[in-house]
């Protein structure tokens, strides 16, 4: 939509320049030669990038740039500085300040319209309403004044007064951004980052460190532990505001990009030589190919600068005054956020030793400084194809984390809704029972009690056929009775919580003979069992489950009086097997199967009584256990039910 540039320079010809080059690419450019000028352009119009000069005949780039990232109509807007190459200061000035990007003169055009094009599309997606920003610090005043800051700009704020709450905050919240102190009671700051650093989902936030102190080896160790980008605490909060908007503005591009530039892209290198006479020829020389150059005298000014802007590659003098080379590229190859960046170490001569030296100090290339620069060209060329190639492949593996993750996400929210779904079905289930129990048992008693009313006050009155017939009413009533009330024991075992404890077996199967008691007594069964062991089990459930066995082998007996006798054995190392044996009149093998479904018995009603519900109820009971239940018998010489039960849960 609104991809319009505005350029601020006071050079005809560049302005010329620019607005041919970025009008043939559809980037609209409004032109203007002062900062009085620009800013009464910002005042009417909307851009999406401003390309300023830093040095303007009626003021300073910088301080319009500040002026810019105040106004909250203008903070959210992409700006690149132009500037001749030579002002370090004003580069790293600026970028501090929130420029999104700073191009030394000469420029390269094509670098400029590529940078622009990027540039000019991100700025859209960035809109400060909607980002969630997370504040670490264990300063109640120092948290509520940002807070208040923030929350001005529109953004959104969460609060954490230590590093572990801020973390699981971060883990459930998915802020937008982290600001984090360095100094917490617990973990301190950098190691927070670390850790975002370390987990595939939260990796890719963006995280401003508040350092204490102003030496240098603070904003070294912020950069080391992962930190986007650092600000000293005892700075005024504007700072960390401005440093804040251009962390999520260079967030937003890295999003917005394709997960692999191309080879062809706008890449920038740094080029760091005491010797200015060289640094100025390798410059010409790779800005013939298209290349952004940045240029530093010195291994601290190369710091500097990579603090504030990332670049594609660094060609690092290896003899240099102050702080050398090799100083240099350890200190970039230990920072986390640097270490990736290509290092080719220039020597003076082709010096086996040097070569050595630069190799071990980290650098990823060496190359003598006699060579010719066509070589040179090629090295840097091969240099960012490596990192493009590490660059995708990490791009890759966090893709395929984050997918990863995300799946895992889904399946068990998948999961969820349908242990949702089943709990609702199994409480719908409960609540049928208990209408069934209630409403339904209440008419059938009626019936039963009155029909038996009828069969002892007119027995022999109404004529054998009505005596008959009333005898199957109340039979059948009384039947319909033990059917429900046994679909409602099969409801209840799923119904209720599991209740799962170790309990003796042997309590279980004494619960199970004493309500028993009765038909032990009549039918003159004997049960016996050898020691039971403990087990992991629900214990009502177990002892029902003791009492359907042995009442059918009580019931189903033959002409001998019940003999029955239960017994345990370890299995492996995984689970009990119980068996109850008795010397009925056993179950043909074809039936073996057929028995434990709902309502199928094998005999008649007058010959057993019975529902054909136990052993349903039976199979339910081990299955919510986890284990099985199955039956060995011959017809006529007595049947062994077992059930395995597992050791652990
Ligand atoms: P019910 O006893 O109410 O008929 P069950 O589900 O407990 O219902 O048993 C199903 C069928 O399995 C019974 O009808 C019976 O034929 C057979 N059965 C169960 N236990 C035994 C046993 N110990 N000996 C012989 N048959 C048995």
């Amino acid at each position: 939509m609104n991809a319009n540039v505005l350029v601020v320079d006071d050079s005809l010809t560049v302005r010329m320049n620019l607005t041919d080059m970025l009008s043939a690419v559809d980037l609209p450019v409004v032109a203007c030669a002062s900062v009085a000028e620009a800013k009464a352009a910002l005042a009417s119009d909307q851009f999406s990038l401003v390309i300023l000069d830093v040095l303007l005949p009626d003021g300073d780039g910088i301080e319009l740039l500040k002026d810019i990232r105040a106004k909250p109509s203008t903070a959210g807007t992409a700006v690149m500085l132009l500037s001749t190459e030579a002002e370090v200061r004003d580069r790293v000035r600026g970028l501090k300040t929130g420029a999104d990007e700073y191009v030394g003169k000469p420029y390269d055009v094509g670098y400029i319209i590529a940078r622009a094009r990027e540039l000019a599309t991100q700025r859209d997606s960035v809109t400060p309403a909607q980002e969630t920003i997370l504040i670490i610090d264990d300063s109640v005043t120092f948290r509520e004044t940002l807070k208040a800051a923030l929350a001005d700009e529109s953004y959104r704020v969460l609060t954490a007064a230590s590093g572990e709450a801020g973390l699981r905050m971060a883990a459930t919240l998915h802020p937008t951004a982290l600001i984090v102190d360095g100094e917490l009671p617990g973990i301190d700051g950098a190691t927070v980052i670390r850790h975002i650093r370390l987990d595939a989902a939260l990796r890719g936030l963006p995280c401003l460190l508040l350092t204490g102190s102003e030496e240098r080896d603070a904003e070294m160790r912020a950069l080391d532990a992962g930190a986007d980008a650092f600000v000293r605490k005892d700075q005024d909060i504007t700072v960390i505001l401005a440093r804040l908007s251009a962390m999520l503005r260079s967030a937003a591009g890295r999003v917005l990009k394709q997960p692999t530039a191309s080879l062809q892209g706008p890449k920038k290198i740094l080029a760091v030589d005491d010797s200015e006479t060289y640094l100025q020829q390798i410059a010409e020389a790779l800005r013939a190919d298209g290349y952004e150059m940045v240029l530093a005298r010195s291994g601290e000014e190369a710091l500097e600068l990579l603090a504030v802007q990332p670049v594609d590659c660094i060609l690092l003098d290896l003899m240099m005054p102050g702080m050398g080379g090799r100083e240099a590229c350890k200190r970039i190859k230990s920072a986390q956020v640097m270490r990736d960046i290509p290092i080719v170490m220039l020597t003076a001569v082709e010096d086996r030793d040097a070569m050595i030296q630069g190799l071990s100090a980290g650098a990823d290339d060496y190359i003598a400084k006699s060579s010719d620069l066509d070589l040179l060209r090629a090295r840097v060329l091969a240099q960012i194809r490596r990192k493009q190639f590490q660059d995708e492949n990490r791009l890759i593996r966090e893709h395929l984390l984050r997918r990863e993750k995300e799946e895992a996400e889904k399946h068990n929210q998948v999961l969820e809704a349908r242990a949702a779904e089943l709990k609702r079905s199994n409480e719908d289930l409960q609540q049928f029972a208990n209408i069934a129990a209630h409403d339904l048992q209440e008419p059938l008693r009626t019936i039963s009690s009155f029909t038996q009313l009828l069969a002892q006050r007119y027995k022999g009155k109404l004529g054998a056929d009505a005596d008959e017939f009333i005898a199957y009413a109340v039979d059948g009533a009384q039947r319909m009775q033990l059917l429900i009330q046994g679909v409602l024991a099969y409801c209840r075992v799923g119904t209720t919580e599991k209740d799962f404890q170790e309990i003796s077996s042997e309590t279980a199967l004494q619960q199970a003979v004493t309500n028993l008691y009765g038909a032990i007594g009549a039918s003159g069964a004997e049960v016996t069992h050898d020691p039971l062991p403990a087990v992991i089990a629900d214990n009502v459930q177990l002892s029902q489950l003791f009492q359907n066995l042995v009442g059918n082998a009580i019931k189903y007996c033959s002409a001998a009086p019940p003999r029955i006798h239960v017994s345990a054995r370890k299995s492996g190392e995984c689970e009990w097997i119980f068996s109850v044996r008795d010397n009925g009149i056993g179950i043909e093998p074809r039936y073996f199967e057929k028995i434990f479904l709902m309502f199928q018995r094998l005999h008649g009603r007058t010959e057993f009584s019975g529902t054909g519900i136990g052993l349903t109820v039976c199979k339910k009971i081990v299955e919510r256990h986890n284990g099985r239940i199955w039956v060995e018998s011959e017809a006529e010489k007595g049947s062994t039910f077992y059930f395995a039960l597992p050791l652990r849960r």
